[in-house]
């Protein structure tokens, strides 16, 4: 069985027939990582012992007689701000490098009852803060298409994990981007689900209101299972709501194209792909409508006041105390000196860029001019999509304005890496879900070429809008 043809589906008729066992597939996944990982870097660590548990305890309940579930024995790599009990924990940041979880993320413990397998958790940007994973506290992952260039960020290490087949299918964290943007830049579907619909529980938090936890997967087959397994009301996250998902009929929903994602700074290429998409879709006799989200333009500005004013609080806790020590600070130390040791050697420089930014937005005769101002303007943002929503079901836009871009081509220009989060930063203030899906499908990638996805973003609460026009798509383009 070659792994890069396996999908959840086809893994699962393999395992129930006998084809192989969910043992050999982990087996052969972890070789093949061995060979293939030194030049992507997409993992920060290999779980092999709890992958090859969890592979076994399957191979065991087919052979009792036991009835699988669809996820049972699926071999999936976790982004490093995802805790597994027991496991080492760190979100790509120093601070945490001898942390070790103490218990599971409740998407974790969902999956573990599914049974399926863990191979490792991957790299990202420090604390998710980041677009490339250039701001990994351990290292940069390179794209599957050309190692010259970046994964994508911060889920870059699932995106290329899932491209790079060292993985079936991945989890990320979506705060402004992190699961569509690397998953464009590494020709793989991403889905940020809707606010509340994944618990958040056991996922080191970036920015509390905006944060989300979602699938990253090679189809939109494999991304709706997953977030059909991971989905819905949790106790311990007062913000996760009873949904249960269900696939809908697709078949006549209206697509709107907002203007103003199409005024000008797309690149060509992009621009292309992003074409190429909606004469794909047009041929489902999907119709389109022009639309308009007027606040668009105030979205990145919003963002980035709102989202370090949640860093800096809730990064506070790292205080070299709790969450395990560093190896430069000792008992014998004052509080002070530790504190000061832990948060100055333990963050790097974009962390404490915005634990710095947000501080002073929320700091006394600034709030109201900074913090208060970008809430208010975050509801016009929400209102645009609620007039929009009143027109058409979905809305289509780019992922990103570019295809993947060159390692060390941004990193110095943290502006300009902020820049380009502005198609994927309202849907995340909105609250909305948004999928991204690649334009052309694998086997059609020219070499050379490098991947396009297209966004679409859905309804509150509509994953299975945006999901079921995805399966229409990728039914067309495997066609
Ligand atoms: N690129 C965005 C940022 O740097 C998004 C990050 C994310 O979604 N975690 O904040």
């Amino acid at each position: 069985m070659e792994l890069k043809n396996l999908t959840i589906k086809k893994f699962h008729e393999g395992l129930i027939n006998k084809q192989f066992s969910a043992f050999e597939i982990t087996k052969a996944f972890f070789d093949y990582i061995e060979k293939k990982d030194s030049e992507i870097d997409a993992y920060l660590r290999l779980t092999k012992d709890l992958a090859f548990s969890q592979a076994n305890k399957t191979d065991v309940d087919l052979a009792n007689g036991k009835e699988l579930d669809i996820l049972a024995g699926i071999p999936l790599a976790i982004k490093d701000n995802i805790l597994i009990e027991d496991e080492p924990t760190t979100a790509a940041s120093k601070i945490l490098a001898n942390y070790r979880a103490s218990y599971d993320a409740t998407a974790i413990k969902k999956l573990k009852s599914f049974g399926a397998v863990f191979l490792g958790k991957t790299n990202m940007d420090e604390f998710a803060m980041g677009a490339s994973t250039e701001n990994s506290g351990f290292k940069t992952t390179k794209n599957p298409y050309d190692l010259e260039r970046v994964a994508g960020g911060s889920s870059g290490g699932s995106a290329a994990a899932v491209a790079a087949d060292m993985a079936l299918a991945a989890l990320g964290s979506d705060t402004g981007g992190s699961i569509r943007q690397p998953a464009s830049f590494c020709g793989v579907v991403g889905l940020k689900p809707t606010y509340g619909a994944v618990s958040r529980h056991g996922l080191i938090a970036m920015a509390s209101s905006l944060d989300q936890i979602g699938p990253i997967a090679k189809t939109v087959e494999d991304a709706a299972i997953l977030f059909q397994a991971i989905a819905g009301k949790d106790e311990f996250d007062a913000t996760s709501v009873n949904y249960e998902y269900k696939l809908g009929n697709a078949k006549k929903l209206k697509i709107g194209l907002p203007k103003e994602y199409f005024s000008g700074g797309l690149d060509k290429e992009t621009e292309k792909g992003i074409e190429e998409a909606i004469q794909n879709l047009k041929s489902l006799e999907l119709e389109f409508k022009e639309i308009s989200l007027p606040h668009t333009k105030y979205a990145v500005s919003v963002y980035y006041i709102i989202m370090p004013a949640e860093v800096s609080a809730n990064l506070a806790r790292y205080d070299g105390i709790r969450y395990s020590q560093m190896s430069n600070v000792s008992g014998q130390m004052s509080l002070r000196d530790i504190y000061f040791k832990t948060r100055g050697s333990g963050f790097g420089d974009e962390v404490k860029r915005r634990a710095i930014l947000g501080t002073f937005v929320l700091s006394h005769g600034y709030y109201d001019a900074y913090y208060t101002k970008a809430q208010k303007v975050r509801q016009l943002i929400k209102k645009d999509f609620d007039e929009a929503f009143k027109e058409v079901d979905v809305i289509l836009t780019p992922v990103y304005p570019t295809p993947a871009f060159k390692i060390g081509e941004k990193v110095d220009d943290p502006l300009k890496m902020y820049l380009g989060d502005i198609f994927t930063i309202p849907a995340n203030l909105a609250g909305l879900p948004a999928i991204s899906i690649p334009v052309k499908s694998k086997k059609s990638e020219v070499k050379g070429e490098l991947p396009v996805g297209f966004q679409l973003i859905g309804k509150p609460f509509h994953e299975a809008d945006i999901l079921g026009i995805g399966q229409r798509y990728e039914q067309l383009i495997y066609a």
